[in-house]
């Protein structure tokens, strides 16, 4: 019966006819996780402590419970979780216990929300299949050959497998996006800045976002309106006042969408992808929306000037990794030059290592202009380009991947072709927007499709009461 139970909603109202307790719910989840450690999902399992809590939790008077109450989640390994450790999944984070919760993990416990364990993901976010992973792959549950997508792979796969009802993850260049899509769930990256980064293991500040992968819009938008907001230890955080985002999800009257040729008719775009994409824009037009293509000139700029743009912050972000104040330090090292040099060399992936090397490039002295502020500048034109597309059109709808999801080891030795991957995920984080992955068929492979639509800065509540108005 508990497999059953897809949303809060359902879960709370079991609850509430004393059909279920949160004990209950916890074992069945920890069953689950038992039932699918072939798919390698959690890289640590916090079993006692949540079942501790869950008793707790049961034992609360009802007038006195959160609105998360009976919400059990996975966290991606990159959110401080107080007193527990956290790695990025990179051996350079080895042993290092979270001193502080992320903020909004305090928001999500501060409403009662149980938190059964930390997954998988790329290497501090880097990558696009989850196998850069100190860890080890996470494994598609709709085909175990196939990658889950990434960087939070493991936390799309931990819904997908119905090891939890909602998990955290982490959007950088579309890394709660796309996995989603390879996994058959929804992922929403709000706007840059209206989750705050406290606590979140930085990868390229200016694009990192935290979200939400989930079985329903509705988490997605109480999750949401829970952890945004104002936060005195973020600066970049929105000052705005939250929507009551799951109260709000009556979309009303018609919307008028844009969709990019060059994006649908895009080469790497798989024949039937573009197919149900086309017929998914027949069917909205058919409900009375408008949906019309329109030209937009800068798709082969964006992941370009997104891998100099993340990889100049992140050979910044990465610099306090040093193997004196954090996790791993090498045996080796028998001076502070040895420390530093040994310790990173040890700790650090490949693919963190390529692209500390490939950011430290980009920002030296004599091509600094050529590559970052040049990057900057497609940066601002793609931002004024897609604020104008905005002040026509509600929402812009654009595939999530090109493909479905791929073999595990395809594409491991082909960096570029991967970067590649993310180009219809990235626009919303250069331009700073919000945007929802959802679930839109299969595949004849058997796999999940998913596609996404994105709106203007701050509109999460027209987005997803959109988004609810589909299903
Ligand atoms: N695949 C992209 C990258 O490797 C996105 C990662 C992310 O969003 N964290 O940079």
């Amino acid at each position: 019966m508990v497999e059953q139970l897809q949303s809060l909603q359902q879960i709370q109202a079991a609850i509430a006819a004393e059909n279920l307790t949160c004990s209950a719910l916890t074992k069945h989840y920890l069953e689950q996780i038992k039932q699918t450690t072939n798919l390698n999902i959690y890289i640590e399992v916090f079993e006692e402590e949540a079942l501790v809590r869950a008793r707790e939790l049961d034992a609360k008077p009802t007038s006195e419970r959160g609105r998360l109450h009976g919400a059990v989640i996975a966290i991606k390994d990159v959110l401080c979780y107080k007193g527990h450790s956290v790695t990025a999944a990179s051996k350079i984070l080895e042993g290092f216990v979270s001193p502080y919760n992320a903020t909004a993990i305090q928001r999500l416990l501060d409403e009662d929300a149980i938190i059964i364990g930390r997954v998988n993901c790329d290497e501090f976010a880097m990558g696009s299949t989850n196998e850069n992973s100190h860890y080890g792959v996470t494994r598609n549950a709709a085909n175990p050959d196939k990658v889950p997508g990434g960087s939070s792979g493991a936390s799309a796969v931990a819904v997908q497998a119905g090891t939890c009802l909602f998990a955290l993850g982490s959007d950088t260049g579309g890394s709660v996006r796309q996995p989603a899509s390879f996994c058959g769930v929804f992922g929403l990256k709000p706007t840059y800045g209206r989750i705050s980064r406290y606590g979140l293991l930085a990868y390229g500040s200016s694009f990192d976002q935290i979200g939400i992968l989930s079985n329903t819009i509705q988490d997605a938008a109480l999750a949401l309106e829970i952890m945004a907001g104002a936060d005195e230890f973020d600066s970049t955080a929105s000052q705005k006042p939250v929507p009551s985002y799951s109260q709000q999800l009556n979309f009303e009257g018609k919307a008028k969408i844009a969709y990019f040729k060059s994006a649908l008719e895009h080469e790497r775009l798989d024949a039937e992808i573009k197919a149900q994409s086309f017929a998914f824009i027949e069917n909205l037009k058919a409900k009375g929306h408008e949906v019309e293509a329109i030209d937009f000139d800068f798709l082969d700029y964006i992941i370009p000037a997104y891998y100099v743009l993340t990889t100049a912050e992140a050979s910044s972000n990465l610099s306090r990794y040093d193997g004196v104040r954090y996790g791993h330090r090498s045996e080796e090292a028998k001076t502070l030059l040895e420390t530093y040099q040994k310790s990173r060399t040890e700790g650090f992936g490949i693919e963190v290592k390529r692209r500390i090397m490939l950011g430290t490039f980009v920002l030296s002295a004599g091509y600094y202009d050529a590559y970052y502020t040049q990057a900057q500048k497609v940066r601002r034109l793609i931002w004024e380009r897609t604020k104008a597309i905005f002040e026509d059109y509600d929402f812009i709808l654009m595939p999530t991947a090109p493909t479905t999801a791929w073999d595990i080891g395809k594409l491991n030795d082909d960096p570029v072709e991967m970067y590649l991957s993310d180009i219809f995920t990235v626009h919303a984080n250069m331009a700073g927007i919000p945007a929802v992955a959802f679930p839109l068929g299969t595949h004849s492979n058997a796999l999940p499709i998913g596609i996404q639509l994105m709106a203007n800065r701050f509109e999460e509540a027209k987005l997803l009461s959109f988004v609810n108005s589909l299903s």
